[in-house]
């Protein structure tokens, strides 16, 4: 009887063994997959621009335009293309490091009122020129996090930006308010919205809801990836919610520092 359960035994752990190193494979290939399909996706974003640089720099170079004013529209698209090209490099260089667990916060006490206050006055401008109207909702005061305040910048930034490149004519409104135990602010547009069954997808690395929306208002598909990795690296979460045509809703939220927490950092 003894053997046959040590046989048992045996097979069992066998099966689990050979489970394990099945499930080892598919990730393994599945990690080849989305390396490869990773590079696939570079090189084609970086290969549209660049058919375009050519394009238009072999016009000029061949004089195939016929006023002055053609001439100036090509050398727009080529300085716009380069420009895109150098986003898209600074945007993975941004993502690579972040996924090889490579950047360093500096870490501080932010307070994410000035943050936004300091993200606001960036797009204003563009904001003015769409004819949106920016909200930002007025609150007393809000406890301060723990956060690198470079990168709360740079999310907060990248989240309006968004809602200002997605809207027309319409209104962002900015919401900061704290519970006893988080801090959380809302960025909210009423632009063109994200159709539902794609809201899951929106975070993912190049995904876009509309290649050629994207293509003419600039996007690298890259932004909203990067904020949610930063987001996750300060300890936070990152919501949306959306309506097409409607518009949508980004909210943030961060875990405030507890109060023993609060007394081992003083000492
Ligand atoms: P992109 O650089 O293309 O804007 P993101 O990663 O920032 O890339 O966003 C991914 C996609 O999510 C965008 O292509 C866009 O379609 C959609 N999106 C992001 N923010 C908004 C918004 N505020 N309103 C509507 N669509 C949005």
């Amino acid at each position: 009887e003894l053997e046959t359960r040590l046989d048992i035994h045996t097979k069992d752990e066998i099966g689990d063994l050979a489970a394990a190193i099945n499930n080892l494979a598919s990730d393994l290939q599945r990690f080849r997959d989305t390396r490869q399909e990773f590079f696939a996706h570079i090189s084609h974003e970086l290969r549209t621009p660049i058919t375009y640089l050519e394009g238009y720099a072999k016009v000029l170079k061949n004089r195939l335009y016929e006023t002055e004013e053609e001439k100036e529209h090509y050398l727009d698209i080529i300085y716009q293309e380069g420009v895109r090209i150098q986003h898209l490099v600074d945007d993975l260089f941004e993502l690579a490091k972040m996924e090889e667990g490579q950047i360093s916060l500096s870490m501080e006490r932010v307070d994410l009122k000035d943050v936004i206050k300091q993200a606001v006055r960036m797009v204003s401008l563009k904001a003015k020129e769409k004819g949106i109207e920016l909200i930002v909702h007025p609150v007393a005061s809000v406890p301060l996090i723990r956060g690198d305040r470079m990168r709360m910048e740079q999310i907060v930034l990248n989240l309006l930006e968004n809602a200002v490149r997605y809207t027309e004519d319409g209104r962002i409104e900015i919401h900061l308010r704290s519970t006893p135990d988080s801090l959380l602010f809302s960025i909210e547009d009423t632009g063109i919205g994200i159709p539902e069954d794609e809201l899951p997808y929106i975070f993912d690395r190049f995904y876009r809801v509309e290649k050629s929306r994207s293509r003419k208002t600039g996007g690298t598909g890259l932004g909203l990836s990067i904020v949610k990795k930063l987001v996750e690296l300060q300890g936070g979460t990152i919501q949306v919610s959306s309506k097409r045509e409607i518009g949508t809703r980004f909210t943030v939220t961060f875990t405030l520092p507890t109060m023993q927490e609060e007394k081992d950092e003083k000492s």
